[in-house]
Parts: structure tokens; C-alpha cells; sequence
């Protein structure tokens, strides 16, 4: 019997209440209000206790990339946990699952990225990044290098690592202490003055890590790390010129160049990563979310040659990894999940069919009243909330537009997020093209009645 069946919905929400600290939560205001309980999901859908189906605009959390309900994943958990449920990878062991996985990765991302570390979750795969680029400069007599630059409104995670080198005021309060880290601003176009063309701008904001590096001086700096395109941020697509003048920088000094991709790999803009999307080679790639779906827990770091060979080359331990690094039955579904994305050819289609679609409609947005601006990568985009759109002013903040309309959306059947008034969607890429309308319509209600409500 599945659990859901167990309790109705009120006895779930009142046990809910007394026992579940839930994340990234204001524990007070949830303990007077009631959760929503999401009881079962298939396809693009998920549904609540209350019987609403819901089109998920967010892939979960981003991840379940390959959508709801698929067999496959559960039959490869399910055969990996009969064969061998767990078992560790340190004293020098392993298990086809997570071999096969890394020849499998090997395949899928750029030529220099012939291995992987594994990891449990994104956040782990940060730590994890943070440890090797330290290790990586220890090992070539250069200690000095230890300053990481990441920029303001980043997402890499909650551990402390991850909450330093994200770039949210608020976590930095609560958890961000760890050094040897620095901030750069993000090319965030719509939220500059707008003086500049996006490519100009695009220039100007990899700039700052020039400046960066010139002010802390470049014998002091290990790497730079940044999302292709920021997620939890409000989905910040940096103009064309960016990714390239970040890589001529990053390589002009010698520094490691990082990308986390774990929202951008896996299909997400239509390519294997988002380096593959903006044409940059990054020395090391943390992944997680949509390398299995989400269906089970999974994170790594892949390890361009550079770093990997200086790691092998030089010896000694490095004291670092986790339980649940490569567990067997995630590895188990991940290789299934990569296997379903090449299968059904789904990047071709988020690259040239759902992808143009989506986008497409998702552009017609920029019409209504109080969208300000639209953009979309891939199936991952954004729209701006403003008080009027011919001048772009944006709502107060005690207007709370962006809340507003998230909870009419959840309400009238469609989840998306709002990042402060930035309202952002990232659907699975089996989307089809009457769920990307269904979520066009639905998205054009939730404006008007968001307009009305304010
Ligand atoms: C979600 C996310 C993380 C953290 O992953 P967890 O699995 O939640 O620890 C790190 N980086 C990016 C870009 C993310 O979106």
C-alpha cells in the first residue's frame, strides 16, 4: 500500500506541523499555515492531497529533467538494490554501477574530462570542488593560491562551503564564514542601468574579474566558479560576450575555471553541460539534480585532465570522500537516465523542437502589462515583474508581486518560482507542446489576476 493512503490530508499536514523542519523555511510562519502534500506525480504532472493536478514548471527542483512516472528508473534502482544494495568505494573497491557510470560521463562531456568524483548531493559536489582546487595548488608548490571568486546572487548550495561561495546576503548571515572566497557582480543585463548593449555589458561584467584578480593579485587566486546560467538566482543568462572574456581571463592567469552545472548539465539548454552551450572549457564541472532525474540522490565533480593528472602524477592521499560517494543503485539510475536522454533524443529536442516552442510562446509574455522582460535558454527561463513596462519600474517590495503571483500560479495548476519579482520556469524537457501551451495559458491568468491583486 502506498504511504499516501495511510492518513488524510489534514492528519498528514497536523503530523507535518509537529514533527517535519522543512528546508529553507521559516519554521513559525509554516507552523501556522498548512503545507500542501503532494501525494503522487506522472509525466509533466504532479498531484495533491486534495486530488489538484499541477503541471510542474520546475522539474521538482530542477531535476526531474526526464519527467514523472518512468519505469525504467525504477526498474534500474530496483534490480541495483536486489544485486548489491550498497557498498563503499574507499580501501580501494568499487562496483560496476559506478565504473560503468564514469566511462559513461567520460563519453558525454568534452574530451578532457576523462573522470569523475563522486558525491551525494550538489552541495557535496562544491566541497568537494573547493578541496581539490586547494589540493590541486598544494600539490604544484603553489599554496598561495587559495582565494576562490564567485559572484553576488550565486547559488552553489547550503553546506558552509556552499553557502560562502554563493553569493546570498542572507545565507552569508547565517552560515557563509568560511575564507579565502570573494564576490564578483553577476551579468545580470535587466538588472543593471541598461546604458550598455547586452554584449557591451556582457564584456564590462567579466571584466570584473579582471579587476578582481589585479586587486588581490593573480599569485593569490585558485579558480573562478560560476553557474553558465544562474538557477536559483532568477535564472540570469549572461550576454554572449560573457562566457568567452571569462575564459580568455581565467586562462591569461593561469586559474582553474569552474562550472557548476548542476542545473545547466543534463539537457537542461538543450546540450550535455553549459559549458558545451557557451563554447568554454572548464577545468572541473560539479553536477547533481538532472543526473538522475532526481529520482535518487547523486552528485560529482567531473575532473578535467589538467587537474586530474597533477592529482595522479604527484601521489599521496587526498583525504576527502563520502559514504554514499558512487552508491551503487544511484549510479544504477543515472547511467538508465543518460541512456533515456540519448534514447529519446532529448536534448535534439530541447535544442530544436520544445525548446524553439516554448521559447517562442514564453516571449509572448513580454506583451502583458506588467512583464518588464522575458528570456528563455534551453527550457530554462524567466520573467521580469514590473509595475508598468513601458518604464520598467519594478513593484515595491511590500507590494510582494513576485509571491503573489507564485501562489495564484500553484493555485490555478502550475508551479513556477518567484526570485524576488523574477517569476522562473524550468519544466521537464518531455514537455509537449499542449503542456507548453497549458503552461502559457496559465501563466497569462496568473498575470492578470496578479495585476488585479496588487
Ligand atoms: C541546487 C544547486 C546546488 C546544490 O545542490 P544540492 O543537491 O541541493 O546540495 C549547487 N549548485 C547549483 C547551481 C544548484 O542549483
Amino acid at each position: 500500500m502506498a504511504i499516501a493512503e495511510n492518513r488524510s490530508r489534514s492528519e498528514w499536514q497536523e503530523l507535518d506541523r509537529q514533527h517535519y523542519l522543512h528546508p529553507f523555511t521559516d519554521h513559525k510562519d509554516l507552523g501556522e499555515k498548512k503545507s500542501r502534500i503532494i501525494t503522487h506525480a506522472d509525466g509533466v504532472y504532479i498531484y495533491d492531497a486534495e486530488g489538484n493536478k499541477i503541471l510542474d514548471g520546475m522539474s521538482g527542483l530542477w531535476c526531474v529533467n526526464a519527467g514523472y512516472g518512468r519505469d525504467e528508473l525504477v526498474d534500474a534502482a530496483t534490480r541495483q538494490l536486489q544485486e548489491l544494495p550498497y557498498y563503499n568505494s574507499f580501501f580501494q573497491c568499487a562496483h560496476p554501477p559506478s565504473i560503468e557510470l564514469s566511462r559513461i560521463l567520460g563519453e558525454v562531456t568534452q574530451p578532457h574530462f576523462s573522470r569523475v568524483f563522486y558525491t551525494g548531493s550538489g552541495s557535496e559536489s562544491i566541497d568537494t570542488m573547493l578541496r581539490m582546487v586547494w589540493r590541486y595548488w598544494d600539490l604544484l608548490d603553489q599554496p598561495d593560491r587559495k582565494l576562490i571568486i564567485g559572484r553576488k546572487n550565486a547559488y552553489h548550495g547550503s553546506t558552509v562551503a556552499g553557502a560562502s561561495l554563493g553569493g546570498m546576503a542572507p545565507m552569508h548571515k547565517q552560515g557563509g564564514y568560511l575564507g579565502n572566497i570573494e564576490h564578483i557582480d553577476q551579468p545580470y543585463w535587466f538588472g543593471s542601468d541598461r546604458s550598455m548593449s547586452p554584449d557591451e555589458f556582457g564584456i564590462h561584467a567579466a571584466k570584473a574579474l579582471q579587476r578582481k584578480i589585479e586587486e588581490v593579485g593573480a599569485d593569490k587566486v585558485a579558480a573562478f566558479v560560476g553557474e553558465p546560467i544562474q538557477g536559483a538566482g532568477g535564472v540570469i543568462i549572461p550576454p554572449d560576450t560573457y562566457w568567452p572574456e571569462i575564459q580568455r581571463i581565467c586562462d591569461e592567469h593561469g586559474i582553474l575555471l569552474i562550472t557548476d552545472e548542476v542545473i545547466c548539465g543534463f539537457g537542461r539548454l538543450g546540450d550535455w553541460f553549459g559549458a558545451d552551450y557557451f563554447g568554454v572549457k572548464s577545468d572541473l564541472m560539479t553536477f547533481a539534480k538532472g543526473v538522475t532525474s532526481g529520482y535518487l540522490p547523486l552528485g560529482g565533480v567531473m575532473v578535467g585532465d589538467r587537474v586530474s593528472d597533477v592529482l595522479i602524477d604527484k601521489g599521496g592521499e587526498f583525504y576527502h570522500g563520502f559514504t554514499y560517494s558512487g552508491h551503487p543503485a544511484s549510479c544504477a539510475v543515472a547511467i538508465e537516465n543518460v541512456q533515456i536522454l540519448q534514447r529519446e533524443k532529448l536534448l535534439g529536442r530541447v535544442r530544436d523542437d520544445i525548446g524553439p516552442y516554448l521559447q517562442k510562446k514564453w516571449a509572448t509574455l513580454a506583451e502583458h502589462p506588467i512583464v518588464g522582460e522575458t528570456r528563455m535558454v534551453g527550457l530554462m527561463g524567466a520573467l521580469e515583474l514590473v509595475k508598468d513596462s513601458d518604464s520598467l519600474e519594478r513593484f515595491d517590495e511590500s507590494d510582494g508581486a513576485g509571491t503573489i503571483c507564485r501562489d495564484l500560479l500553484v493555485n490555478n495548476g502550475l508551479v513556477m518560482r518567484a526570485v524576488g519579482d523574477t517569476i522562473v520556469t524550468a519544466p521537464p524537457l518531455t514537455l509537449s507542446h499542449a503542456e507548453a501551451d497549458e503552461l502559457i495559458e496559465k501563466a497569462w491568468k496568473c498575470l492578470d489576476l496578479t495585476q488585479k491583486a496588487i
